[in-house]
């Protein structure tokens, strides 16, 4: 092969021109305000729907006062991972709290929702191992597949016929099987069908775990998630989820067993070989767990918001959902980018989602427990009919 001495990073330049033209160019919007149901975005005041703080816990002066603290008390930072300098007892108080709300014998805090499932995966399986995944799952899920060097076999869509006929074929050629799925679908706002998910993993003597990102704080009763809201709490799973959303901080953690939490302390390297959760980012999650189970009325107001907006919106326009995050479906990139701008020129932050983190572009909209009916009739009134 010719190796020409010209610049080695000159293709950076060719491939954002082809992100450019094929309209998947992104840059960062700076947001001035606290996080809330109103910000300020570029200047503009605008009714957020942008925004994973589903409770509206971020901008929360308790969590504002329990992480102020914490870093007082503890430092900025933990110093080192969770086995050497970096655990404190705050991080036993956070933990305690998730696996009493998930109602599991333990659970393990990591640095992010991300890095909970790229350690946990990965650990799970190795190369004598199949996992099935949902063909929508999360970016954190897919890499953590392929990062364990298992086999890695997408499913369709929430099709438990496929997966069971995946399984049906594949099974009995390798050693341990592992099922990924989302429970709450992070760009489309439908949720996995949790019981037949779980008695097709039964049959087939596979582990199964779920990530409850946007299930947390929204579903079931006390906001404990998915596998909550279907009763689904006395089969063996794995529950991730991230402390980042509707708690209002920054971390994820995995639910379940003591010997798989005691087994993740010892093989996930996402774990073992980072900086401990922050003092500030832990005692403000421990807060909002807290505030959640106290405050009930707040899961409540959201889904009088949430079924307020599937009510008034256009149906026909609106994807499935059954969740906070509710999506209107659009043609290409140019057309998701064009109704972000005509909704913003109408005072609403409802940004375009477009390939390849999808693949059809939509205007993804996410409901909050504090947007006030006034702004939700201002989306309303704002949308395409
Ligand atoms: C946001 C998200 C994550 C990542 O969580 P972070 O704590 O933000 O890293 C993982 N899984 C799903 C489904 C998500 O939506």
């Amino acid at each position: 092969m010719h190796i020409s001495s010209s610049n080695p990073y000159d293709w950076l330049q060719k491939s954002l021109e082809t992100i450019h033209r094929a309209n998947w160019y992104r840059q960062v919007k700076t947001v001035n305000s606290l996080p809330g149901a109103l910000i300020e975005l570029e200047g503009r005041k605008l009714v957020n729907f942008a925004s994973n703080d589903y409770l509206g816990l971020a901008g929360d002066e308790r969590l504002v006062t329990a992480a102020t603290e914490a870093i007082q008390k503890y430092g900025t930072g933990s110093t080192g991972s969770r086995l050497l300098s970096g655990h404190r007892e705050l991080h036993h108080h956070l933990e305690s709290a998730i696996a009493n709300w998930k109602n599991t014998a333990a659970a393990l805090v990591f640095s992010s929702g991300y890095l909970a499932n790229l350690g946990t995966i990965s650990a799970l399986v190795g190369h004598k191992d199949l996992i099935l995944s949902d063909q929508y799952n999360h970016s954190s899920l897919k890499n953590g597949a392929k990062l364990s060097n298992a086999e890695v076999i997408s499913y369709s869509h929430c099709d438990m016929a496929d997966l069971r006929e995946k399984l049906h074929q594949n099974r009995n050629q390798y050693r341990r099987c592992l099922i990924i799925t989302d429970t709450v679908f992070s760009m489309d706002g439908d949720i996995c069908p949790l019981p037949q998910l779980l008695s097709v993993a039964q049959e087939f003597n596979c582990m199964t775990l779920v990530d409850e990102a946007h299930a947390m704080g929204v579903l079931g009763d006390s906001g404990a998630g998915c596998v909550e809201y279907f009763n689904c709490n006395n089969y063996p799973l794995i529950q991730v989820g991230t402390l980042s959303k509707a708690l209002g901080s920054l971390g994820g953690y995995v639910a379940g067993s003591r010997e798989l939490i005691d087994f993740l302390k010892n093989r996930a390297a996402t774990w073992i070989y980072t900086t401990g959760l922050s003092p500030g980012d832990t005692a403000a999650a421990v807060k909002a767990v807290e505030i959640i189970r106290q405050e009930p009325a707040r899961i409540k107001q959201l889904w009088q918001n949430i079924n307020y907006l599937l009510r008034e919106l256009p149906s026909g326009k609106i994807l499935p959902s059954q969740s906070s995050i509710i999506c209107l479906g659009l043609n290409s990139p140019q057309a998701a980018l064009h109704q972000s701008e005509i909704l913003q020129q109408a005072g609403i932050f409802a940004p375009a989602i477009r390939p390849p983190t999808v693949p059809t572009s939509r205007i993804r909209l996410s409901v909050m427990a504090t947007h006030t009916r006034e702004h939700l009739a201002q989306l309303v009134e704002a949308f395409p009919n």
